[in-house]
């Protein structure tokens, strides 16, 4: 297929594709699906080999956000029946953190619900940062706490932190009709902000919330501008009690076309696999291996993942091998730009990659612009330890033909009593 032949060629060179190819790859048929797969796969093993980089999530502060993400479980009004509670103490994060660790993950993101941090936030995520890289030696940190202010970004990078997060989502053209209490300025700003402190960007989208194939070219084309070190791709988890409970889109298939489209048009980027994998990608999740080259482990924000365990079956099986922390993530040349950017602290790790904070969340929690307004902590409300198993159950639709069965709402570890999925 000459459109494949072309595309491969331009993501040996780290040359961009044309809009109209990426789209061609979105409109390429399931009969095309393994050869798509095969193309994007030769592009990804030039840049990253067979390594996987595993990520893990820990929700800091879930719900109570004043924001109106439309996509997000945590939002101003979401009916969505999550955990609520103000932030964890930096020895409940670190202790969190540290499972995720023991499960081979490389790097811990930190994400808080809300429109943004307080100076006081960065003062007590400052702390928590110092607590786990005292307990977890080589550890990355991401953080992912919304929209930034002046001079946080340089704050929580003399802190520690190795990247930030904050996902462009979708296109501009669509952002207003998906969040109205902020822009995408304010988004494109904040990222630009933690690469001027010189923290490795991350920024990805969420696909699935009704957007066209144009929103997606445009929002990944965008993405490439903005030149994030890692770009975690978000399938949306339509939450019972939010806005787009009914948008079930996606197909698996349509799933692995996103994420090949990504792949060639930021070739040598860190392409996570983030929130809604499980759910849009189901049984095909090996063959997303072949694309991205970094997971989270476990669960998500406010959704739960299949059981880590089945994450690391699933890389063996499929011939992949976890990233171990001695292994720079990014391509040399990558590596050596941020590095020389400032975002150093660890040789290798200057070199990891971003973080996928709020894709995670498109997909099962959300944050991006996230901000109490500096209001104090609220009231925790309590976690109801009702353990929900992880992975899909019978399949099940609703009279609208909503999938009833594949969401499952986070109900252990942080927040709760219960061990976490690691
Ligand atoms: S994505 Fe972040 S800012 Fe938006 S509603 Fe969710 S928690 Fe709030």
């Amino acid at each position: 297929m000459d459109l494949l032949n072309a595309l491969v060629e331009k993501g040996l060179r780290r040359e961009s594709p044309t809009r109209e190819e990426a789209l061609a790859v979105l409109a390429t048929s399931d009969d095309e699906l393994l050869d798509v797969v095969a193309a994007a796969g030769k592009v990804r093993r030039q840049w990253f080999g067979r390594r996987v980089k595993l990520n893990y999530l820990v929700n800091l502060k879930s719900g109570l956000c004043p924001e109106d993400c439309s996509y997000c479980s945590q939002r101003l009004g979401s009916k969505a029946e999550i955990l609520k509670y103000t932030w964890l103490k930096p020895d409940e994060a670190s202790k969190a953190a540290a499972a995720g660790v023991a499960g081979g993950a490389k790097r811990v993101c930190l994400v808080a619900s809300g429109r943004g941090p307080t100076d006081k936030d960065v003062d007590r995520v400052s702390q928590t940062i110092s607590a786990i890289k005292e307990q977890n030696e080589g550890v990355e940190v991401c953080a992912c706490l919304g929209l930034l202010s002046d001079g946080q970004a340089s704050r929580l990078r003399e802190a520690g932190a190795d990247a930030y997060n904050h996902n462009l989502n979708t296109s501009e053209a669509q952002y207003g009709q998906i969040t109205t209490t902020h822009t995408y300025a304010d988004r494109v700003s904040t990222v630009q902000q933690a690469q001027a402190a010189g923290m490795s960007a991350c920024s990805g989208l969420i696909a699935g919330m009704g957007e066209t194939d144009e929103d997606l070219v445009d929002v990944v084309f965008s993405l490439r501008d903005l030149d994030p070190d890692s770009v975690p791709v978000n399938f949306l988890i339509p939450f019972e009690g939010t806005p787009l409970a009914k948008e079930w889109h996606l197909t698996p298939q349509r799933a692995l076309r996103i994420l090949a489209m990504v792949r060639f048009v930021c070739p040598d980027v860190e392409v996570r696999l983030a929130g809604g994998r499980e759910v849009h990608l189901r049984t095909l999740q090996p063959l997303a291996l072949h694309l991205a080259n970094s997971i989270f482990l476990g669960d998500y924000l406010t959704s739960e993942g299949q059981a880590g365990k089945d994450d690391l079956a699933m890389i063996a099986d499929a011939g992949f091998e976890v990233e171990g922390t001695d292994t720079t993530t990014l391509p040399a040349h990558r590596a050596d730009a941020l590095a020389a950017a400032g975002c150093g602290g660890h040789a290798e790790e200057a070199a990891g990659g971003g973080c996928g904070g709020h894709a995670k969340e498109a997909a099962g929690g959300g944050c991006g612009p996230c901000g109490d307004g500096g209001a104090e902590p609220e009231p925790v409300t309590a976690a109801e330890p009702e353990p929900v198993p992880a992975g899909a159950v019978a399949e099940a639709r609703d009279a609208d033909g909503v999938r009833t069965d594949l969401v499952a709402v986070r109900r252990r570890g942080a927040g709760t009593d219960l061990p976490p999925n690691a």
